[in-house]
């Protein structure tokens, strides 16, 4: 019998909600995300977002996949690292289907979903993964029963530095893909904070120099260029070092800013370097969406593990390394 699990997703901005089958079929996978007009994401905003749409989210996740509710074995939600009120908002659609649908509840780390849902359509095994997306920027390996953190950055995330240089810059939301295609057109290199300290980043003294030169009359092109080429060497230069160390043969880019090509060509030029293999994965399942989570849901389920909604209070901040890894053992 095939096992059918329904992911939600809903950490920050977006939700989602995805249908998974232990045999690693995607059956469907919806999502939202809320667009703020102005300034950043609200969390209380997010999670209203959230309560509006889910629902709906949902039922076209059901028929997407042409299922029923009766036909969900398992709910998985997403349990954190994320915005309180948007975990709480998705943690209670999760347990009112795992009561109502009388199924088991899984709990969910955000960020190994992102690692997990990779391997599988990668196939492979142990990369090392590169991590990056609107709230987290993370090199991360699996080691001793768990996923370390091998580094990451000390303020704020590479999405959430692009997206804000792009709202100071006049761009939409969300800025990552404008600030790709605008540097496309930039070629003078202007000397921008390279802040790796270890194994660890900071883009926020970049995010002041960056707005720095822009009220200097810089060009945005040669900014967006500037910022790319530093921004994306700094945590190409901690994959690298992570890999030379750890010595695995595989390197994985995942989250949101996983889309821009001009990363992926720079750790591309990483792995061939050290002649491991390289996956970007794919569009669909980079950014936060449900399919991830009900993959990870089903992993866990299947090495035994379930969570009762007494126990299921949000985890807001909730580390990559603080779960044991129990379906890898
Ligand atoms: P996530 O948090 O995983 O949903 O990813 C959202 C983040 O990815 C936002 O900060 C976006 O600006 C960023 N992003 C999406 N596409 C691109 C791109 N082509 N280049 C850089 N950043 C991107
Ligand atoms: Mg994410």
């Amino acid at each position: 019998m095939v096992l059918i699990c329904l992911g939600l997703e809903g950490t920050a901005h977006s939700f989602g909600a995805g249908i998974v089958t232990d045999d690693g079929k995607v059956l469907s996978n919806e999502w939202d995300m809320l667009k703020p007009t102005h300034g950043g994401i609200h969390p209380r905003e997010a999670s209203r977002h959230h309560s509006d749409l889910g629902p709906s989210i949902i039922h076209n996740a059901l028929e997407k996949a042409g299922i029923n509710y009766n036909d969900i074995n398992l709910i998985a939600f997403s349990r954190g690292p994320g915005l309180g009120p948007c975990l709480r908002t998705t943690a209670t659609m999760a347990r009112t289907l795992s009561l109502k649908l009388d199924v088991p509840l899984v709990d969910v780390n955000h960020c190994v979903a992102h690692i997990e849902i990779g391997c599988l359509e990668s196939s492979f095994e142990d990369p090392v993964t590169v991590y990056v997306s609107g709230g987290n920027s993370q090199v991360i390996a699996y080691a001793g029963g768990r996923f370390r953190t091998f580094g990451e950055t000390l303020d704020i995330a590479i999405g959430n530095m692009l997206d804000v240089l792009g709202r100071e810059l006049g761009m939409g939301f969300p800025a990552g893909p404008i600030v790709e295609k605008i540097a496309k057109q930039g070629s003078n290199y202007h000397s921008l904070p390279y802040s790796v300290k270890g194994m660890d980043l900071s883009y926020s003294g970049m995010l002041t120099a960056a707005k720095k030169l822009f009220s200097e009359g810089i060009s945005i092109p040669d900014i967006c260029f500037s910022v790319q080429e530093t921004a994306f060497g700094m945590i190409a230069e901690i994959a690298e070092r992570a890999i030379a160390h750890t010595k695995k043969q595989e390197l994985l880019l995942t989250g949101g800013v996983a889309r821009n090509n001009r990363l992926t060509e720079i750790l591309e030029g990483v792995s061939e370097r050290h002649g491991v293999q390289f996956h970007r994965v794919s569009p669909s399942l980079a950014g936060d969406q449900g399919a991830m989570i009900a993959w990870n849901g089903i992993l866990q389920f299947k090495a035994g593990r379930t969570i009762e909604i007494s126990d299921s209070q949000v985890l807001p901040k909730w580390r990559t390394d603080e779960q044991d890894i129990l379906w890898r053992a």
